[in-house]
């Protein structure tokens, strides 16, 4: 690649990009070899306070763009994501260290996402509704105003887009704080809206520290709405502050999600979407399945077979094609896991496989990590309560359905899960006594745009995605006519 600056990356607010105020500027480390190649701007609360500014101006010309052009604007927006799909697809590979073929799924997940809003723009609205009275009683469904939006760094292009896109379509206007680690397909997507005809403030991208910019946007009196995914711990900060001026608040937190496996199942299918429903980002997702529940009859061959695949993975650079398992996040965040493997074995659980610093020469450099499998899980370790955030599972043997239900539902989390079994009734009974907001029977996937997504207990607040997220970001507006 040869000698080159790194790149510099400006603030994007109403329309312009610019630095910090305060000049201030943080480095961008490359997770895949240790250095340094951008340089982004620390935005503070100064920053915030301008990007928010020219979102409130933009509010009164956005809410009024009549329903077909404002879903022509969102379509053309996922048309230049689309034609730019490779770009931001290299750039989410190299910012994340995610393999390239993963980033470019969620590239396309981001453009799906605003196609499927863009039509959903004209097919929401209010009601007329026969109340005790003369007259008529209408309900208009308005904007909320202006929306922080606040993102983490393992989805950054596919969560930006889950946010912006009902929240524009709905006429919202936005002040977008992506994670300090991934902040360049967000300052992307905000220079496509405007290269889309979205205008100049409608879409404003802060990026610093959570914080100082972040915090600074939770607390900004103009701001009527945070929508934040995130970790738990935050996510409780934020709902604090939100309350202080009751601003609506959507948390999308973390989790430890259970996937269920009975004597039943199909083991061809269940062992690799078992093990890709939590290596899928090198572990670092929500919904990862990271406990696996064994029926005690096939435990000894499922650990068998899960082993094999672990060993036949392809850790490797996350620009290369061939590439399954990337890097983590940052060296700093591949050791807080690592330091789960001791914690693991001091524990009694047995450590089958991985959990090591590959050797590689190529890899030397980078944040990795050989994914682990631990075996003989109790379900009170530290291992099987929290939410590790990288590639190391944890698998249980259960006897009884009860058993099961139980041991899934012993969790202060609730996001995700996966039941896998051939007995249609077990399957519907489990599914409706396991705590959580999404599950999937046999599959290792349960996201689809077009359903409600979110937590229950500690796993979040509110639904993302399907048309159950438009309310999040609407209010009704109740107006009776006397006759
Ligand atoms: P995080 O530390 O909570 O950060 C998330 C975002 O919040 C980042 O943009 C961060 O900015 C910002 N932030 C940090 N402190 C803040 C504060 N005091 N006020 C306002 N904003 C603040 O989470 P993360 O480490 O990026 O991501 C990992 C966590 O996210 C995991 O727990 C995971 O489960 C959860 N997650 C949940 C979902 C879901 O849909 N349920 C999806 C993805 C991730 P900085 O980057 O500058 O710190
Ligand atoms: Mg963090």
């Amino acid at each position: 690649m040869g000698l080159s600056l790194p790149m510099m990356e400006h603030l994007l607010i109403d329309g312009d990009r610019r630095p910090a105020v305060s000049g201030s500027q943080f480095d961008l480390t490359d997770p895949a070899t240790g250095q340094v190649w951008a340089a982004i701007a620390a935005g503070d609360a100064v920053d915030v306070d301008i990007a928010v500014q020219s979102a409130d101006r933009a509010r009164g010309h956005w809410r009024k763009v009549n329903s077909r052009d404002r879903t022509r604007l969102l379509l053309r927006l996922a048309d230049l994501i689309r034609v730019n799909l490779e770009s931001l697809a290299r750039l989410e590979s190299r910012n994340a260290g995610k393999p390239i073929r993963e980033a470019r799924d969620e590239v396309n997940l981001a453009a799906d996402c605003f196609e499927y809003y863009a039509g959903a723009i004209n097919k929401v609205g209010g009601q007329t509704i026969p109340v005790a009275a003369a007259g008529t009683s209408l309900t208009f469904r308005e904007p909320v105003g202006v929306c922080g939006l606040i993102i983490p760094w393992n989805f950054p292009i596919a969560i930006a887009a889950w946010k912006l896109a009902p929240a524009l379509a709905m006429g919202n206007t936005i002040v977008l704080k992506p994670a300090s680690q991934t902040p360049l397909t967000a300052l992307r997507l905000g220079e496509l809206a405007l290269e889309a005809g979205i205008p100049p403030g409608v879409l404003n991208v802060v990026t610093g520290s959570g914080a100082i910019a972040g915090n600074a946007l939770v607390r900004h009196p103009l701001v009527r709405k945070i929508s934040f995914t995130g970790s738990t711990e935050v996510g409780i900060q934020v709902m604090k502050l939100a309350a202080e001026d009751i601003k609506r608040v959507t948390l999308e937190l973390g989790g430890k999600s259970a996937n269920l496996i009975f004597a039943d199942a199909d083991l061809d299918l269940a062992v690799p979407k078992s093990m890709w429903s939590v290596l899928g980002n090198a572990g670092q997702d929500c919904c990862a399945r990271s406990r696996i529940l064994v029926q005690r009859s096939i435990y000894d061959t499922f650990l068998t077979q899960l082993t094999q695949q672990f060993q036949s993975l392809k850790i490797g650079l996350p620009l290369e094609e061939s590439t399954e398992i990337g890097c983590l996040i940052s060296t700093a965040h591949r050791d807080r896991v690592a330091d789960y493997i001791p914690m693991g074995q001091a524990e009694g659980a047995t450590l089958l496989w991985g959990g090591t610093i590959p050797t590689a020469a190529h890899l030397a450099d980078g944040a990795y990590l050989v994914p682990a499998i631990f075996a003989d899980v109790q379900p009170t370790m530290r291992i099987a309560q929290e939410e590790i955030f990288g590639p190391v599972v944890c698998v249980m043997p259960f006897d009884t359905e009860a058993e099961a239900i139980a041991i899934a539902n012993d969790s202060f989390y609730g996001l995700s899960g996966s039941i896998w079994t051939r007995d249609i009734g077990r399957a519907l009974r489990v599914a409706r006594a396991i705590e959580t907001g999404v599950l999937s029977i046999n599959t290792g996937h349960s996201v689809h745009l077009e359903a409600p997504f979110g937590g229950v207990k500690r796993s979040g607040l509110g639904r993302e995605l399907g048309m159950a997220v438009l309310d999040h970001y609407s209010e009704f507006k109740s107006v009776f006519i006397a006759e």
